[in-house]
């Protein structure tokens, strides 16, 4: 059977150069039209793909699922198949949407059934997440955090290239793309001399996060090691942490993120999965000091992964404010694992863990508006004339991300935001 990331690898389905959705990627979600209830669909080019009905016109014979498994809410039946199996099933649609198969090619009436264009369906949350993690893991992001808020000769504290630091989030709030939310209100305190105050947020921020879906579970007193991770982590997702920067200040002491996080998250609809990255797997950080033994890990770990943030100010075009790529990722989703479970913490099915705001060196890489703007002193001008300092009401935040190699770009689709004045 011919690999189903070969780059000479072509599609009856169009997908042009730029599309996110090339034979070789084959993303995950779940999707329903006006007449359908929700169900798995895979992402070509600008269609899906209803995994529901390949199964019962049989072109998944030899891979035995039921039914029940597609007609879901959730990928996580699915995901809980096992690898195996999910990439089974993965090889045997890149097999029937290649250009020289003739089995769905020329099988008119069964593509009636099956194809959607992208631009007809609703996308669902794509997995059920019973967890929700956030590390703090690019060494741009917590450099440039800890030398505007504490000292710039010590930005790093001392455990920080020890281990990944991360916090347990909010599950409840992550939301699909598309998703708008109110500006969240809260407690900040605007003034040093003066008691807090009550009101809307003033500084709301985006983080730029991709985060990646365990695909198979531990149980408590497990361990993941960095060797096995992989085996666990069934796709990524782009990932927006809103963050509310003036609640965050006055709040997080000492235990960390709470109400400044909690409110919304935003993320991409079809999950990635770690199959379709292998290819654009790229060294990782040099890491000194070296690590304890059970965060060590062999081969290439990072992937390169363009990151796009654009704001859209409401009625008119987007701006670009940042470029990034996760291959800037100091610590790799492999180690984040290992550590999250090497206390026995154990993991399941559809939890979701997310990098933290991925910058990048260079000013115009940063991850979040915090960073861009350098606390505000610094606005960002839009192509409509306006200026940022953070987001503002009616702005929509958009996230795109693509991998790039050999011809080949397998794409995220969009993670995309719109932030509606406080209710
Ligand atoms: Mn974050």
């Amino acid at each position: 059977m011919t690999n189903p990331n070969d780059p000479s690898l072509t599609s009856w389905i169009e997908t042009g150069a730029d599309s996110d959705f090339p034979v070789q990627n084959l993303p995950f979600g779940i999707f329903k039209t006006q007449s359908s209830s929700p169900r798995i669909g895979v992402a070509i080019g600008d269609q899906v793909l209803d995994l529901a009905i390949m199964n019962k016109l049989g072109f998944f014979d030899k891979i035995k699922i039921d039914n029940s498994v597609f007609t879901n809410q959730y990928l996580n039946d699915f995901i809980a198949l096992g690898k195996q199996t999910t990439s089974g099933v993965r090889d045997r649609i890149s097999q029937l949407l290649q250009s020289d198969n003739p089995e769905l090619r020329d099988n008119k009436e069964a593509q009636a059934k099956v194809l959607h264009y992208q631009s007809n369906v609703q996308m669902l949350m794509p997995v059920k997440v019973g967890d929700y993690t956030d590390f703090y893991s690019s060494i741009d992001h917590a450099t440039n955090v800890g030398t505007m808020f504490r000292d710039p000769d010590n930005a790093l504290l001392p455990n920080w290239k020890h281990l990944p630091v991360g916090y347990h989030g909010r599950a409840s709030s992550i939301t699909i793309s598309g998703t708008s939310f109110h500006r969240p209100k809260g407690q900040t305190k605007p003034n040093e001399a003066e008691p807090p105050v009550y009101g809307p947020c003033r500084l709301l921020d985006f983080e730029l996060e991709t985060a990646f879906i365990i695909g198979k579970e531990t149980q408590l007193g497990d361990s993941i090691s960095t060797a096995n991770a992989d085996e666990h982590i069934f796709g990524m997702v782009l990932f927006n942490d809103w963050s509310a920067r003036d609640i965050q200040t006055w709040e997080y002491v000492p235990l960390g993120p709470f109400l400044a996080k909690n409110f919304a998250s935003t993320i991409s609809p079809w999950v990635v999965t770690l199959e379709a990255l292998e290819p654009f797997r790229t060294a990782g950080y040099k890491q000194e000091p070296k690590v304890l033994p059970y965060l060590e890990y062999s081969g290439d770990k990072n992937i390169d992964i363009s990151l796009d943030v654009l704001i859209q100010p409401e009625n008119t075009e987007e701006t670009l404010v940042s470029h990034s790529n996760y291959k800037f990722m100091y610590w790799t989703m492999e180690q984040q694992l290992a550590h999250h479970t090497v206390n026995g913490c154990n993991m399941n099915i559809g939890d979701m863990l997310a990098s933290g705001t991925i910058s990048g060196p260079r000013p115009d890489s940063f991850g979040s508006m915090l960073e861009i703007t350098w606390r505000g002193t610094k606005p960002v001008k839009m192509k409509d004339g306006s200026e940022r300092k953070f987001i503002n009401d009616n702005d929509t935040v958009i996230m795109r991300g693509y991998c790039r190699k050999d011809g080949v770009r397998i794409g995220f689709g969009e993670c995309k935001a719109k932030v509606l004045p406080a209710k």
